[in-house]
């Protein structure tokens, strides 16, 4: 899948990184250029932000698709950024190269139904109770409303195990890449919920075969309005990147996979 001069699914291992939400244009923008220097090549940042209480930051909204598309023309890092709503897909396209649904709307059958016609990629999370085929059913429905460019994430799911925020499904890359041929990444930040688990889930999912990631990454994660706890300071995505490299040439293609797999029934 082509994105701008970025093929995500092929050889490259694509890796996208920014705050969980557009705080300021200087957040955003120092965020942006230094993620840039350690190797990523695109940029998320939610302008749209789903919480789970109403007394939450709700996200800065047009302005941070603004900021975004500043950080875009500053850097040349593509952006991915969610839309939660039907009303805001085409607002949220005319500054996006990906549009991300969360976990969240990931059953927003009207959302992603619209998302059809949207003219840009789009970024589909499993939902925390989603199992796999609920997520190609989702993603089906976004190629069956005309358009065929969605990358699959696996973001963790509800567990029993309070140990991590979500559980890491680590099988669900290999199964996915042996049943379709959409790229899939993997969000080692909302699995995980702690920083210090980010880089070994991030090199699990290289090693299992996933297209790319999604990573938090923010200036002052402990100032940070929503999920600091998760976000890596810039020198820790730094250390993270350079401990990915000796495992991206173990990355199985789809091939390799499948065949390991013995296929799928
Ligand atoms: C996010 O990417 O910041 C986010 C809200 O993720 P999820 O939808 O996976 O919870
Ligand atoms: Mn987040």
């Amino acid at each position: 899948m082509q994105i701008g001069d970025i093929a995500i699914g092929g050889d490259e291992f694509v890796v996208m990184a920014g705050p969980c939400a557009v705080e300021s244009e200087r957040q955003l923008l120092d965020t942006a250029e230094s993620v840039a220097r350690s190797g990523a090549r695109i940029l998320r940042g939610g302008a749209f932000k789903p919480r789970s209480s109403p007394y939450s930051f709700q996200g800065m909204g047009v302005e941070g698709l603004k900021i975004l598309s500043k950080a875009r023309e500053l850097t040349g890092l593509a952006i991915v950024t969610e839309v939660m709503s039907e009303t805001d897909v085409d607002i949220v396209a005319e500054y996006a190269d990906i549009m991300q649904v969360g976990a969240r709307s990931m059953e927003n059958f009207s959302l992603l139904e619209r998302l059809g016609t949207c003219g840009r990629p789009v970024l589909l999370k499993r939902g925390m109770t989603a199992t796999l085929e609920d997520l190609l059913r989702s993603a089906q429905l976004i190629a069956a409303s005309g358009n065929p460019d969605v990358i699959l994430c696996e973001r963790g799911i509800r567990t029993f195990e309070t140990a991590t925020r979500n559980t890491f499904d680590v099988a669900a890359v290999p199964v996915l890449k042996t049943v379709c041929h959409l790229p899939v990444i993997v969000d080692p930040s909302h699995a995980a919920g702690v920083r210090s688990l980010v880089p070994v889930l991030a090199r699990a999912g290289v090693v299992v075969g996933a297209d790319g990631l999604l990573v938090e990454v923010h200036p002052e994660p402990d100032k940070a309005v929503s999920d600091g706890e998760q976000s890596l300071t810039f020198a820790q995505f730094d250390s993270m990147m350079l401990d990915l490299e000796p495992y991206l040439s173990l990355r199985p293609n789809a091939d390799r996979l499948y065949a390991a797999a013995g296929g799928l029934d």
